[in-house]
């Protein structure tokens, strides 16, 4: 017997409707590039986005198309998330952070024909415009004019027609694309289809997860152009939270200032972000009244034992911790308490907190070695693998290698974690060969040829090191070529230009050998044990 539900899709227009008919007057607040607060509302967000979505259909963008944005975090990207999908077109975010080369080639690979940009923005754009193809750029300014060939994104909102109304996307088209080096090596495309990010948001929002509701108001910390924002504007928009937007200004006084203006109740970024912002915290106690924030998420990378102390017993702030991926649309866990866990004494609960928790409502998880399932005892390790509703069943493109999908429909995440007997997950290690520095993906591999180009260099490898600020920063191991000899500042130099600078390894120490596994690879583990301390944050 089938039950007699209507076929009600679970997109992010409906996610719209909502947020507009039901949430319209919570704020939506960002800061401009002149520091200025700009405030509005759902509705009149809402509203826009679908004279953009007008407009854009105007330029020739249909369903399925591309449209990408090269945007800080504020209110017109924020119209670009609902605009795009509700035109039935694909939302791709791209990352500020990459090399020009990286740029160029991911705006071709997703064939994007639409560019937004912010005008601060637009030197980079066209450090890669010419390799890729897109047909119009549209220009987000502060009141200056938009250049030649561009088009003026509020003068093309005026074009646009707010009663526009276009068929409903079918919840399993995609919506959103965002590409990820998360795995190894060049970036993967992970394509989120409608029905993923509704489910994500839904789990995201629920107690035990974020537990956002229209009480909250929302500090959208994470790039928008990272996983989006975690999906904190889609997850807002369905719960009623109000959205703040530090603009392009993320340094952590300027967003002590807006938690403590905007009276935020949450907010969620990767590590080095609250790094800075417990060192003003501690030099400058009582300024900013943080008594409204309830949670602070940290996540992306393994939160320190001392952040979450400092926030926590000095600021009497309320920390959890969190493990997600790119190709999980981001979220993945929270480390949240269950009733039994809070009644543990204060050692053990703390341990338990610290770990990276339980997964969000329609994620599983299973750790495996090469014998199958590991126990759950909390000390056995092995690769964790997830399915659910919003995990990537395929990297988008022809080339893609399926290995990261196994026959029984799990992805593996190329993290090693162990999960003990009451589900908590806890990340050890990853077989990953990159550096997470400061939330943004390293390739040690490319640092790796491009130093081995050197003809000094018989030998490099580049290992992830711990480090206070940014959590992972690279270093480099040389062999030199016999009789030949080379700074550290000249080998980095030879490499300059091909990488974006912070991508660098802080300090190029130079061996007699690398040590090598049985089968003649480098034996990266063995660097990074006997290098830890290197950086001062093991
Ligand atoms: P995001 O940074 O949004 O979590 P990415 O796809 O860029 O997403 O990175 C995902 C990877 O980051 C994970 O596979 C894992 O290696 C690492 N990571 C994420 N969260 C944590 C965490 N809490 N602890 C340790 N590593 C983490």
């Amino acid at each position: 017997m089938r039950g007699l539900t209507m076929d009600y899709q679970l997109t992010l227009p409906a996610i719209a409707r909502r947020a507009e008919s039901i949430f319209g007057e919570r704020p939506v607040v960002s800061r401009r590039a002149d520091g200025a607060l700009h405030r509005t509302t759902w509705s009149a967000t809402l509203r826009r986005a679908r004279r953009f979505a007008s407009a854009l259909h105007r330029l020739g963008v249909r369903p399925g198309h591309r449209v990408a944005t090269l945007c800080w975090n504020h209110e017109r990207h924020l119209e670009a998330y609902f605009a795009v999908p509700l035109l039935g077109a694909v939302l791709h975010t791209l990352n500020l952070r990459l090399h020009p080369d990286e740029l160029g080639w991911i705006a071709r690979h997703a064939e994007d024909r639409v560019v937004m940009v912010d005008a601060s923005l637009l030197p980079l754009l066209e450090t890669f415009r010419e390799r890729a193809a897109f047909r119009h750029v549209i220009v987000v300014t502060d009141g200056g004019a938009a250049p030649p060939g561009t088009l003026d994104y509020e003068a093309l909102l005026s074009s646009g027609d707010e009663a526009a109304e276009f068929p409903e996307p079918d919840e399993r088209d995609a919506a959103a694309m965002c590409y990820t080096s998360g795995t190894t090596g060049r970036s993967k495309a992970v394509v989120y289809s409608h029905r993923a990010l509704v489910l994500h948001s839904m789990a995201t929002a629920m107690p035990g997860s974020f537990s956002l509701g229209p009480a909250d108001v929302v500090l959208a910390v994470i790039p928008m152009f990272h996983a989006n924002a975690w999906g904190l504007p889609f997850t807002a928009a369905l719960t009623g939270a109000g959205l703040v937007f530090p603009g392009p200004h993320p340094g952590p006084a300027a967003l002590l200032e807006l938690c403590h203006t905007e009276r935020v109740t949450f907010s969620a970024g990767v590590p080095t972000v609250w790094l800075g912002v417990l060192e003003v915290l501690d030099a400058c106690p009582g300024v900013y009244d943080l008594s409204a924030l309830r949670t602070i998420v940290i996540g992306g990378a393994a939160a320190p034992e001392a952040l979450v102390r400092g926030l926590e017993q000095r600021h009497r702030l309320h920390v959890a911790t969190s493990w997600g991926m790119t190709e999980i649309a981001p979220v993945g866990t929270l480390g949240t308490l269950t009733p039994e866990g809070a009644a543990l004494p204060p050692a053990e609960r703390h341990a338990l907190r610290m770990k990276q928790g339980l997964p969000g409502a329609f994620l599983e998880m299973r750790v495996r070695n090469e014998r199958g399932d590991v126990p759950r005892d909390g000390l056995t390790p092995g690769e964790l693998e997830v399915r659910g509703a919003y995990v990537a069943s395929a990297y988008y493109g022809p080339d893609e290698p399926g290995d990261w999908f196994t026959a029984d429909g799990w992805f593996r995440t190329g993290d090693i974690a162990t999960i003990d007997p009451r589900g908590y997950l806890e990340i050890r290690d990853r077989t990953k060969d990159l550096i997470k520095s400061g939330g943004e993906w390293i390739s040690s591999v490319a640092l790796e040829s491009a130093l081995m180009g050197h003809p000094a260099v018989a030998e490099a490898a580049v290992v992830a090191v711990p480090h206070p600020r940014w959590t992972e920063r690279p270093l480099a191991a040389v062999v030199l070529r016999e009789g030949k000899l080379v700074t550290p500042e000249e080998l980095l130099a030879s490499i300059e230009g091909r990488f974006p600078r912070w991508w660098l390894p802080d300090d190029v120490l130079f061996l007699p050998e690398i040590p090598r596994t049985s089968t003649g690879k480098f034996l990266k583990s063995a660097l990074r044990d006997t290098y830890r301390g290197h950086y001062g944050g093991a």
